[in-house]
């Protein structure tokens, strides 16, 4: 019989977060990575890959890999072991991470093991080799898969440093001799596709960062994503070389510091920190304020800098901003409020757009996908990690370096991969999984909670009497109406669905709850243009 194996990805592809694949042979089933993605629909936090499939198939998972530790690899963990168990393995950075998430979702006896790049764990047939790469996180890692069909290799997030700073780790030696040796199938990270020439080293955004301080004369906040130990690390640095005291602000920040620390990423710091109450103290140039929130979320502390909320830490004009960051596409119109609010008050603002310098992407460019296809030589290339347009351009990189054969996959595809062929076989059901408050939405609650947030919410309230309307209904609405006609037209609703129902017997308080929600929905429509989620109430008998 011919060995097959099956790739299959259930997130991640032709939307941006959300990793998640599953890899199956001879009845044994590996997971890697287990992210969340970020989500703009009213009343949900977050949103991950459906693991309906997953859980159907429990009894065959045999390993959960982790590549590395940012939120779309690592964020969905949490939801994935309310409904199974299997050992995790995860470089120490995410590891660290997961500890953490876990403690938050009060999840106990998890199996998590340390496995840093270096390492191999045998899954059944599949031998899982981890090599470092260059990202924005500490402990990045792709795998190298050892299978029965050939070697697989699964790039995880990943650039190329020519120049790398302290603590990253790209195995380039050991990707040649795989390559050598025969690679079968190659998985590489497609976000950089549509960047030509090679990515921003860090240690440069780190130098401008170094000059932007440099040049400040007051306060400066450098806002940058906290989970890049580096550019922490860095911060850090620059502050204790120019005399200034370092304030972290927000929990995230704290929380990656310390972190970092306990690795031996960072030094110790101690000595330089500050608390958020003392900063008002200070002279104003020898404070440096380390910030978290880049992208404008309501609750951050550099967003609460901006609307003058935040209760011990106070910017003035002549105080310098320096987003070491980019922005997430979907949150320009949240930062431009932060950058507008904090320049109206006469703060200096440095953002990338006219200063790219000062960020640095974890993300390889296209002479560094280019260089990861050439290192192995693969004879089949799958492009994983980006929208369909991402793929696209990545796989027609992988063609010009003549590479044989090339698929692109969607959520759901079940890729088949022998020795002699690649080839689309099927689809398994994917979908998403809305999150609120550390647990999931059902799509009935959500449809609910959409149709609330558009259109607001009226409610109508029927008293019932042997099964009959014993007077008029009442209606209560928030968020539908203007203020001073909402009493007024709530009384036409209550007239409306009062003539709908006059005369009708109900046999069930039910009946009556449907036939007035169908009657005010018919108004609303016609009469008001409005579409606001609708509930009905019968008191009394029937
Ligand atoms: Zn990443
Ligand atoms: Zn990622």
């Amino acid at each position: 019989m011919t060995e097959t194996l099956r790739f299959i990805p259930l997130g991640g592809l032709n939307e941006v977060g959300m990793n998640c694949a599953a890899l199956v042979c001879d009845g044994t089933m590996i997971v890697i990575d287990c992210g969340i993605g970020f989500t703009n629909e009213v009343g949900a936090e977050l949103v991950h890959p459906d693991f309906g499939w997953l859980v159907d198939r429990r009894e065959s998972l045999r390993a959960i890999v982790i590549t590395h530790g940012h939120e779309d690899h690592i964020g969905a963990l949490p939801y994935l072991l309310k409904d199974l168990r299997a050992p995790i393995y995860a470089p120490p950075y995410a590891a660290a991470l997961i500890e953490d998430r876990l403690r938050e979702h009060r999840l106990k006896n998890i199996d998590l093991r340390v496995s840093p790049a270096g390492s191999r764990i045998e899954v059944g047939p599949i031998s899982v080799e981890r090599f470092g790469v260059h990202h924005s996180i500490a402990d990045a890692t792709g795998l190298i898969l050892d299978t029965p069909v050939g070697t697989l290799v699964h790039t995880g997030d990943f650039k190329i440093e020519a120049e790398p700073c302290e603590g990253q780790r790209f195995d380039r030696a050991r990707l040649e001799e795989v390559g050598r040796q025969g690679v079968r199938l190659l998985l590489s990270d497609s976000t950089g596709a549509e960047v030509e020439g090679r990515s921003r080293l860090e240690r440069d955004a780190e130098a401008a960062l170094e000059a932007q301080i440099a040049r400040a004369a007051h306060r400066v906040v450098v806002a940058t994503f906290s989970s890049n130990a580096f550019r922490l690390r860095a911060a850090l640095r620059i502050a204790r070389e120019q005399g200034r005291r370092v304030c972290l602000l927000g929990m995230s920040v704290k929380k990656h510091t310390e972190t970092a620390q306990q690795l031996g990423l960072i030094p110790p710091v101690d000595s330089l920190l500050v608390a958020p109450e003392e900063v008002d103290a200070l002279p104003r140039s020898e404070v440096l304020i380390l910030a978290g929130g880049t992208q404008g979320e309501a609750s951050s502390s550099l967003t609460r800098l901006a609307r003058e909320e935040h209760s011990r830490v106070h910017l003035e004009a002549g105080d310098t901003v320096i987003f070491s960051s980019r922005i997430i596409p979907g949150n320009e119109l949240p930062v431009l409020d932060v950058i507008n609010r904090f320049e109206r008050r006469g703060l200096e603002v440095i953002t990338r757009q006219q200063h790219p310098e000062v960020h640095a992407s974890g993300h390889g460019s296209r002479e560094e996908q280019r260089t990861m296809i050439q290192l192995l030589q693969p004879r089949a290339f799958v492009p994983v990690h980006g929208t369909h347009h991402h793929q696209r351009r990545h796989m027609e990189l992988a063609r010009e370096e003549g590479i044989p054969e090339t698929q692109l996959l969607d959520n759901g595809s079940v890729l088949e991969v022998t020795r002699d062929a690649i080839r689309l076989v099927g689809r398994v059901q994917v979908g998403r999984v809305y999150i609120d408050g550390m647990k999931p939405l059902s799509a009935e609650l959500m449809a609910q909670r959409r149709s609330m947030g558009s259109g607001g919410l009226l409610t109508v309230l029927l008293m019932l009497q042997g099964g009959r309307l014993r007077e008029r209904p009442r209606i209560v609405s928030s968020g539908v109406f203007e203020a001073r006609e909402r009493r007024r037209t709530e009384e036409r609703v209550a007239e409306h669905v009062r003539n709908a129902l006059k005369g009708r017997h109900f046999v069930a308080p039910e009946d009556a709850e449907d036939a007035a929600i169908e009657a005010a929905r018919r108004f609303l429509m016609h009469n008001q243009r409005r579409r606001p989620l609708i509930m009905a109430d019968a008191n009394g008998e029937s």
